[in-house]
Parts: C-alpha cells; sequence; structure tokens
C-alpha cells in the first residue's frame, strides 16, 4: 500500500505521519527529513539541497527522484510506504505513477490536507523540530511535555528550523502554490485524491485522515 500524504508546508504531514504509518505498517518516507540528515552530516548532496532549502526552492526533480527511488527499493518499503513531502512537482508525480505500475504495488490513495495560508505561516512561526528525529511541536498548539525535550526520542535538541524564517516560509508557500498546488490537480484528474480539512485538533484531523483512508 502506497499512502501519498499530501499537503502545503506547514499543513501537518509530519505530525499525522508516525500514527498512519503505525496503523497501516508501512515506513514513513519524507524527503524533507532525507534532506535534513544530509544537511546535518555535510554531505555533497546535503551541501547542494541547503541552498534550495534555505531559499524556500524545490531541489532539483532528478535529485529528488535519484533519492526516493532508491529509498524506495530498500526492503522495508517492500510493501508500501507513506510518502510525506513528495512528489512535489508533476514531474514527480508522473515518475512516481511510472514506479508504482513497475512495481505491482497499488497506491492506495493521496490525502491531501487543506489548509489556508495565514494558519501555514503561524503554524511554521511556532514549529519547533526536533534535530534528532525530526519529530515536529509548535510552542503554542502542540509543546513537548517538557520544554525543548523531544517527547519522542529524548534529546534536548529541539529548535527552530532554519527555514522557517517567516521570510522563507513566505517563500515556500509560493513555491508550493506555483509548482506543488498542479500536483493535487493531477491526481484528482485520475480520481486519486481525497481532500482532507487540516484545521482543527491535531486528534481531530487524525480522525478524518483515518476515514478518508479506509473510505
Ligand atoms: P508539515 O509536515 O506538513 O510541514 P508539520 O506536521 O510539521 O507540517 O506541522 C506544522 C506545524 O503545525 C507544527 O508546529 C505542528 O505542531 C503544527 N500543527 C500540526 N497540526 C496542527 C493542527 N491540527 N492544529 C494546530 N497546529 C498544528
Ligand atoms: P519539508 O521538510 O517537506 O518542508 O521540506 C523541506 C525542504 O526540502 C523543501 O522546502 C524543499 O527545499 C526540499 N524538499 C523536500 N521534499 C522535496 C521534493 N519532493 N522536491 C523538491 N524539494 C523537496
Amino acid at each position: 500500500m502506497i499512502i501519498i500524504l499530501f499537503g502545503p508546508p506547514g499543513a501537518g504531514k509530519g505530525t499525522q505521519a508516525s500514527a498512519l504509518c503505525e496503523a497501516y505498517g508501512v515506513p514513513q518516507v519524507a524527503t524533507g527529513d532525507i534532506f535534513r540528515a544530509h544537511l546535518k552530516n555535510n554531505t555533497p548532496l546535503g551541501q547542494l539541497a541547503r541552498s534550495f532549502m534555505n531559499n524556500g526552492q524545490l531541489v532539483p526533480d532528478e535529485v529528488v527522484w535519484k533519492l526516493v527511488e532508491s529509498r524506495l527499493s530498500e526492503p522495508d518499503c517492500a510493501g508500501g510506504v507513506l510518502l510525506d513531502g513528495f512528489p512535489r512537482t508533476v514531474v514527480q508525480a508522473e515518475l512516481m505513477l511510472s514506479w508504482v505500475k513497475e512495481s505491482g504495488l497499488a497506491l492506495s490513495q493521496v490525502l491531501a490536507l487543506v489548509v489556508p495560508d495565514e494558519e501555514l505561516v503561524e503554524r511554521l512561526a511556532g514549529r519547533r523540530t526536533c534535530l534528532d528525529c525530526q519529530a515536529s511541536y509548535h510552542v503554542q498548539y502542540n509543546p513537548p511535555t517538557v520544554e525543548g525535550v523531544c517527547d519522542r526520542c529524548g534529546s534536548h535538541r529541539v529548535v527552530q528550523r532554519e527555514d522557517d524564517s517567516e521570510e522563507t516560509v513566505r517563500k515556500r508557500i509560493a513555491t508550493y502554490h506555483r509548482e506543488t498546488a498542479p500536483v493535487l490537480d493531477f491526481f484528482k484528474a485520475r480520481g486519486l485524491a481525497t481532500e482532507v480539512d487540516g484545521l482543527g485538533e491535531i486528534g481531530d484531523v487524525a480522525a478524518r485522515l483515518r476515514q478518508a483512508l479506509q473510505g
């Protein structure tokens, strides 16, 4: 089963991903998390990705696809996967669909979280991210139990992401509308996408996502 969790930056994809992965027994593949791991380890890929990420731009399709294709061919993805933050362009979506056809796996659903821009800005401005396990928090809406300490892995490195400054957030949202929103139309035209209201309590959004997947 392949689930695509789709939506603009700050829609709640990372927040919702772990419960869905647990419920459906599939690993989470988040391209942003993979790039951040490369940044942390200062690899050549990390150095290349950094300039795009910190300018609110997308990493080029061929770089992203090479990374995703190799991750999808790892043994833990053989039974399916939840994709978070991929595909982000129509070219990526086309590559993905060809891969799905060849793999013999089924694309179950594209779940598209719908959240208005001003709410995204507020969420991203208050987001704090664990540098060690990538868990996502919000200073007001979803703080860790102990300030600055990650509930999931115990790390004390819960910080604001470099690309969560207001200026970069605005650029990322503009990039979403220009390059990524057409991906939703691409999937809708193929009858593969379900839009899910991403506003409200985190638990309520989780319930809507589960319902959309069951439907
Ligand atoms: P994405 O992975 O889509 O970029 P995140 O899951 O990291 O987004 O969520 C962005 C921010 O919004 C985080 O600070 C998170 O804690 C917060 N958040 C997520 N879901 C909700 C919600 N339903 N209501 C309020 N804040 C939320
Ligand atoms: P995210 O963690 O999903 O918000 O992604 C952070 C940044 O990584 C994005 O703003 C992009 O610069 C880059 N990125 C993540 N996924 C992709 C993708 N599928 N295509 C292109 N760039 C990506």
